[in-house]
């Protein structure tokens, strides 16, 4: 019976899928390749995402000693850091590419350099890599907002989205990127950026980890030979992507904006190409992520300098579903909840917000209830289905200092069996904020203060049936008490 039914779902999967794609995707013998080596290229000295201006500036002069790249200073911020363009290759299709105009959205800067050792290095990869230099004239602007990376913000330091600047230039950042532009007269460009990391494909489970946009150039949305250009070269990336990452693709809202350099690029015969990276499961630093921009770039190299886009049919962009808002970090599931002395059964959003350390080069996270009743088409990265279960308060523990430093993530995770999601030290204060890679809070209050489900208050509550705990919401975070230990990226002190 099993197998049958095994079999049966097997075929009901293979027939859904074919329908879904006729040309399954594949990539290239050399990308595959690539793909497997990428350890090999990804550079060692970013190893977050919240890289500064100043330690990104020493990985750049290998790569000028290589003889890959050139480099040039086409301006400065507003706080006097230098923005610089890198130029590889000798081709005669110009291609641009700025990454970081928001300060906050590093992912494709680590990519970018992962691309230049990819570039550089003497292997046996050189077939692919002589292609591209040979047909590309590659332009690299990495990390155009510089003190917004540095402060951590979209902005710049006159308080300006450099996004929407591109008509009036006010912004140092903006000015120097336009200047190249109109220097340079690329053919095609790639604007780099992150998104909300809870935008959804469609109204779907899968996240929008990478969405694509080839903006428009005016109101009525026209399409033209440059606009075309960029939705093919997204549809080549849109293949390899699904290879790695199946319908971990999306695409962005297409308005025209004037503002948007974007926009305006396409509109001045630039084929540009919005690259979004948004969230995947259980990679909130981005790492993943970052290969994945790396694969697309890559592909997108390889599209142009076969001129193999062309192929593409910019019908297949339609199909491509849209970012959606349709993820929390938890969702919690038909939980039955106590309110106003009514009981009743209702559904739980969770969502962890991101607090910036205090030199803005570390994230911690602190889990909130942000949604409470019916829902519809709305997913989590992870999910607890709560039927028959309730939400009850937790309880605090008190032990020495001494004691607390001891507690194993088994003995945690025990505690919280018995009720437990917090822990008062008997001998002085604890600390507050974040706690790093523990399973149980700390606090100096003797009551819990989350006693019933709020929307806004912190997601600390067990999951119970017949009064035992199940499952744990630990600030904002699943814990599945059927299985081992595990510690969590940050609990909190109250
Ligand atoms: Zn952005």
């Amino acid at each position: 019976m099993k197998l049958k039914l095994l079999v049966f779902f097997n075929l009901m999967f293979i027939t859904t899928h074919f329908a879904m794609c006729q040309n399954p995707a594949k990539n290239s013998l050399a990308v595959e390749k690539i793909w497997g080596q990428y350890d090999k290229y990804k550079e060692p000295g970013i190893k977050n995402r919240f890289m500064k201006h100043a330690e990104m500036m020493p990985l750049i002069p290998k790569h000028v000693d290589s003889r890959l790249v050139t480099i040039e200073e086409i301006g400065k911020s507003v706080r006097g850091r230098s923005i610089n363009h890198l130029t590889a290759g000798r081709g005669k299709t110009k291609v641009m590419l700025w990454s970081q105009m928001h300060g906050d959205e590093s992912t494709a800067t680590m990519a970018l350099f992962d691309m230049f050792n990819f570039l550089s290095s003497n292997d046996d990869n050189s077939e692919l890599r002589k292609l591209i230099l040979n047909n590309l004239e590659l332009h690299f602007v990495p990390m155009l907002n510089p003190d917004g990376a540095q402060a951590w913000k979209r902005r710049n330091d006159l308080e300006i989205d450099i996004n929407r600047d591109a008509r009036m230039l006010v912004t140092p950042e903006g000015r120097a990127l336009m200047e190249l532009a109109k220097k340079l007269q690329p053919q095609i460009g790639f604007n780099l950026h992150d998104q909300n990391y809870l935008y959804s494909s469609g109204r779907s489970k899968n996240s929008a980890t990478i969405s694509f946009l080839a903006p428009a150039y005016n109101y009525p949305k026209d399409m033209n030979a440059v606009r075309k250009r960029a939705t093919q070269i997204i549809l080549s990336m849109n293949k390899a992507l699904q290879t790695k990452s199946p319908g971990n693709v999306a695409k962005y809202n297409d308005d025209f904006d004037p503002r948007c350099f974007g926009d305006t690029f396409q509109g001045m015969e630039i084929s540009t190409i919005l690259i979004e990276s948004g969230g995947y499961y259980h990679d909130p630093e981005k790492q993943f992520i970052r290969k994945l921009n790396f694969l697309a770039l890559l592909t997108a190299f390889e599209a142009i300098a076969k001129s193999s886009y062309e192929k593409e049919d910019i019908k297949d962009y339609d199909a491509i579903p849209e970012n959606e808002n349709s993820l929390y970090d938890v969702f919690v599931k038909n939980v039955i909840i106590t309110k106003e002395g009514r009981e009743f059964k209702t559904h739980l959003g969770i969502n962890r917000s991101q607090v910036r350390s205090t030199d803005n080069a570390a994230m911690s996270y602190s889990g909130r209830i942000a949604e409470l009743g019916d829902q519809e088409l709305v997913f989590g990265y992870d999910e607890i289905d709560a039927s028959g279960l309730k939400f009850t308060p937790a309880n605090i523990k008190t032990m020495t200092k001494a004691e607390w430093e001891k507690l194993t993530p088994q003995q945690e995770l025990d505690l919280i069996k018995e009720g437990y999601l917090f822990v008062k030290w008997s001998d002085g204060p604890s600390p507050t904020g974040a706690i790093k890679n523990r399973l149980l809070n700390l606090t100096n209050n003797t009551e819990n203060a989350v006693q019933e489900a709020g929307i806004g208050q912190n997601a600390q509550f067990l999951l119970t049936r017949d009064g035992k705990p199940v499952f744990a919401v630990v600030n904002g975070y699943k814990v599945d008490l059927s299985q081992p230990a595990k510690v969590l990226a940050n609990t909190y002190g109250y």
